[in-house]
């Protein structure tokens, strides 16, 4: 097969690629602007396979994907390009509904095109599958069912009403156009190569640094945390064995308060890195609690009983196994996260010097 992915420089992207590359023999294209979000590095350890491919192309050009998708012929799109951080949708919501939108629309439509001059065979094993998230479901109250694929859409944030209404476009051009389209919902994903903007690998860097730990509110909101390999050997069954026109919901099972994340992440750093930064007795210290972001939602849970009765997935991590990987890959990976702490993973692919 030859797979193209959207956002494959990205966290998730990325682990998909490399997992496709190292685990199968398919090809892959990575379609990816690299916007800050997007980090070659997280590439490197496949970009010299022959099976291999990099596009630099925003899924708003629509000429851009045109000529990819002629050149490279795939047999199967991922697309997980998107604006992916919540704070920064409430900052700036425009790029948000600009690539998460527009660009999927300009997506679709350029996959379309491509997909209706293909031969018969051929358009019928097609697959346009749209990466999302539980965001979508909205707040879900402490007592209720973790959400499954027929809770209705209640998003919160400009971040997750971008992706229900991508969502919306995905199953829209499989009635009109009957586009062959799978969708999944995941929940909160965290593992290797997550840019320390998000919660898990913030608090491991600034604890490593010995700085404060921020945590929203007082912490009392819950994830279920999905290890980022896990989502990807999903997807990739998904996309090879998922019924056309089908949602499903990934989970992890694994439903935490940010507090009890935050309070592990500073026991492991306990065990794993007992030289502390000066005047630190226990990394717990180091939190600090601040003023809540606006429309926070309070729950997300999925029930992911769909993909394991149709499709035999499940996690293969605990939440105690992932995050213990986790934290270990920080301490073990600094150049990684040097890069992009110094800002040189965006320099280099600019050009410019570091
Ligand atoms: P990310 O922000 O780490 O990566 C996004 C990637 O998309 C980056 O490489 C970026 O350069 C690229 N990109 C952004 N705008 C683009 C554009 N206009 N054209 C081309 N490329 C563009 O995101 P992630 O955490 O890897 O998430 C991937 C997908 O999975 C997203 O669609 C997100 O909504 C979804 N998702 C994420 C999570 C999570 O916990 N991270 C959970 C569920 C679903």
């Amino acid at each position: 097969m030859k797979i193209l992915i959207t956002g494959g420089a990205g966290f998730i992207g990325s682990a998909v690629v490399r997992q496709i590359i190292r685990h199968t023999h398919d090809q892959v294209v990575v379609v990816d602007c690299l916007t800050y979000a997007g980090n070659l590095d997280s590439l490197a350890p496949v970009s010299n396979d022959s099976r291999y491919a990099f596009e630099r192309v925003n899924i708003c050009d629509r000429a851009g994907l045109d000529r990819v998708f002629a050149q490279y012929q795939p047999d199967v799109v991922m697309h997980l390009a998107a604006e992916s951080h919540v704070d920064r949708s409430i900052d700036g919501p425009a790029a948000f509904m600009q690539t998460n939108i527009i660009g999927t629309y300009i997506l679709l439509e350029s996959a379309r095109q491509y997909w209706l001059g293909l031969s018969a065979a051929r358009q019928s094993a097609f697959r346009f599958h749209h990466i999302s998230t539980d965001e979508v479901y909205g707040d879900l109250p402490g007592g209720d069912e973790p959400f499954t694929e027929t809770t209705p859409y209640a998003p919160s944030s400009p971040y997750s009403a971008s992706k229900a209404s991508s969502d919306h476009l995905v199953r829209a051009w499989h009635r009109t156009y009957g586009l062959p389209v799978l969708i999944t919902n995941c929940s909160n994903n965290y593992g290797p190569y997550h840019f320390p903007e998000k919660l898990i690998p913030l608090t491991i860097l600034n604890a490593i640094a010995g700085k404060p730990l921020p945590v929203y509110g007082d912490g009392a909101q819950i994830r279920d945390w999905l290890y980022v390999e896990d989502h990807a050997r999903a997807l990739y069954l998904v996309v090879t064995q998922g019924v056309v026109g089908e949602t499903y919901n990934i989970g992890g099972h694994n439903e935490r308060r940010n507090i009890d994340v935050v309070r592990t992440i500073c026991c492991l750093l306990d065990e794993l890195m007992p030289d502390k930064p000066a005047g630190i007795g226990h990394y717990e210290e180091l939190i600090a609690f601040v003023a809540d972001r606006p429309g926070h939602d309070l729950r997300y849970a999925i029930d992911g009983a769909k993909i394991r009765r149709e499709l035999g997935w499940r996690p293969h991590e605990t939440f105690e196994s992932g995050i213990r990987k986790t934290v270990a890959w920080y301490l073990h990976n600094q150049t990684w996260w040097q890069r992009v702490l110094d800002g040189s993973y965006s320099g280099e692919r600019l050009g410019l010097s570091r």
